[in-house]
């Protein structure tokens, strides 16, 4: 029944169809999630070549009572891309990107990645805001919102959307933007996969690059807490061209690092020069006269080289676990909490990756997209637990939870981030986007995926009324 099933998808799909025994499945179902602790079996993997085969796996799935699972980049930590017994549509082979420079508009298809994406509109010097890793897939980034070291300066990346292409629910092929289906084009910069598979974004670009200048600064667990003191009174600071970053984390086995501090604990403060001139000098003797490093990094470098700098902290297949909360504040409670738990979480690869907002982020309304956080939030405090083996990830695992419940009485509440959440509970999600925000993308969802085929993400549920 079901291989008859699956032999009737095959006559209109254009793409790869790999059943539970097909071959390559094993070695498929494994290698299109980044995280290594999810290991679960789909009925069917379809791997569209155009959105009509996206149509028509949608429908597929409906008629043989399967969920749906979509991947773009497959990095989400929960895994969402991936489902036991359920329908995968794994959009990787939709990757093309095309920039038109004069426009200043580029497109791509809606499983390209952020390397995909980067490395054609550096051709131009241009770019869009996108994540820190090279291999995050633009569409699950983008949809939930989307920040890295260009969102001080151009805001998130689903701020830079101009139009989607995307297969609805219902099978329908359409177009969201400011003028076309405006409520939908709201609902998907931020409210995640709910809304419908995205076969194309469309971006808007600006000058980047095509160098950057990079200056690194490590602290040891004993000189970071005061050095994130300073890092945070500087931040006020800073015109929208510097870029901030800041990490507990331990220190890589570069060539850049003295050896008595490859492998050890601390703290880093990245800033990143977008052209900012002077300001930029200013700032790096300001953070490092305040608090003198162990050590310090600069060089200028590529911005495709920026965009992949952190790729080996964060190799495919590790395990991972996460936690995130949002910050208007980077208060003297909060660091006592961050210096008070850094040095016992197990793994030498667990990291506090603190994002740093503010600048064009922080000046757009919290009404003008779907985005899941306030922009008043300054801060994004990321608890990712990054483990080789089980045993570690369960021991970090548990330091995420415990650390996370410190932080949560002095944060904005439970929500944050909704792509930062390896646990897609409903409070959370419900907390990050807000009882109002929340309500109005119900509606949509209503509207265009009233029986919830898109659920796993951080879900909508669809408006009964
Ligand atoms: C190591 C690492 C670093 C990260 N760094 C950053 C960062 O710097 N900044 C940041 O903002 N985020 C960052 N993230 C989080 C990232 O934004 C999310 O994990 C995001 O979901 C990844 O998108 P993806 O397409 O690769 O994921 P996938 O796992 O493929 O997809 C996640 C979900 O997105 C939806 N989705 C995917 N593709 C489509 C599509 N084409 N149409 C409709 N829905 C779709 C689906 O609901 C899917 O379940 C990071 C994650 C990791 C693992």
């Amino acid at each position: 029944m079901a291989d008859a099933t699956v032999g009737s998808l095959r006559e209109v799909f254009s793409g790869q169809v790999v059943a539970r025994d097909g071959s390559g499945y094993d070695e498929l179902r494994r290698s299109c999630v980044w995280n290594g602790d999810i290991d679960r079996r789909p009925w069917l993997i379809v791997q569209p070549r155009t959105p009509q085969d996206v149509a028509a796996a949608v429908r597929f799935a409906q008629d043989a009572g399967r969920e749906v699972t979509v991947r773009g980049g497959g990095h989400n930590f929960s895994g969402s891309c991936i489902a036991d017994d359920a329908l995968m549509i794994d959009l990787g082979d939709m990757n093309a990107v095309q920039v038109d420079p004069g426009a200043r508009r580029a497109t791509c298809g809606g499983g390209a990645s952020w390397a995909q994406l980067d490395a054609a509109t550096q051709e131009h010097a241009l770019g869009t805001p996108g994540g820190f890793i090279s291999h995050t897939g633009v569409a699950g980034l983008t949809l939930g919102g989307g920040f890295g070291w260009l969102t001080r300066r151009a805001g998130l990346s689903c701020d830079n959307l101009i139009s989607v292409e995307i297969v609805t629910a219902d099978g329908t092929v359409r177009r969201a933007s400011q003028d076309d289906n405006p409520d939908l084009f709201w609902a998907v910069r931020g409210g995640g996969g709910n809304f419908g598979i995205v076969t194309q974004f469309e971006f808007h670009l600006h000058d980047v690059g095509p160098l950057i200048q990079l200056g690194l600064s490590f602290w040891d667990l004993e000189y970071g807490p005061a050095a994130l003191r300073v890092a945070r009174d500087l931040e006020k600071t800073l015109p929208d061209a510097i870029a901030m970053f800041i990490a507990g984390i331990n220190a890589p086995p570069a060539p850049f690092v003295p050896d008595q501090y490859k492998g050890a604990p601390g703290y880093a403060v990245l800033l990143v020069d977008h052209g900012a001139g002077d300001a930029y000098a200013h700032a790096l003797s300001e953070l490092r006269g305040s608090a003198p490093p162990q050590f310090v990094f600069d060089t200028p470098m590529p911005y495709v080289a920026l965009q992949q700098m952190f790729d080996e902290s964060a190799p495919w297949g590790i395990r991972a676990y996460e936690k995130a909360v949002s910050l208007v504040e980077l208060s003297d409670e909060v660091i006592d909490v961050v210096a008070r738990h850094l040095p016992a979480k197990a793994s030498p690869m667990t990291f506090m990756p603190t994002f740093v907002l503010g600048g064009a982020y922080g000046r757009r309304s919290d009404s003008e997209t779907a985005f899941g956080g306030r922009r008043a939030t300054r801060y994004v405090l990321n608890l990712a637990a990054v483990a080789p083996t089980p045993d570690l990830l369960e021991a970090d695992r548990e330091w995420v939870r415990r650390v996370w419940s410190d932080l949560v009485p002095l944060a904005e509440g439970t929500g944050s981030y909704v792509n930062f959440m390896t646990d897609l509970d409903h409070d959370r999600v419900l907390a990050s986007y807000g009882a109002d925000k929340y309500a109005r993308l119900s509606r949509i969802k209503a509207q265009y995926d009233p029986d919830n085929v898109f659920h796993h993400n951080a879900n909508i549920a669809p408006a009964t009324e």
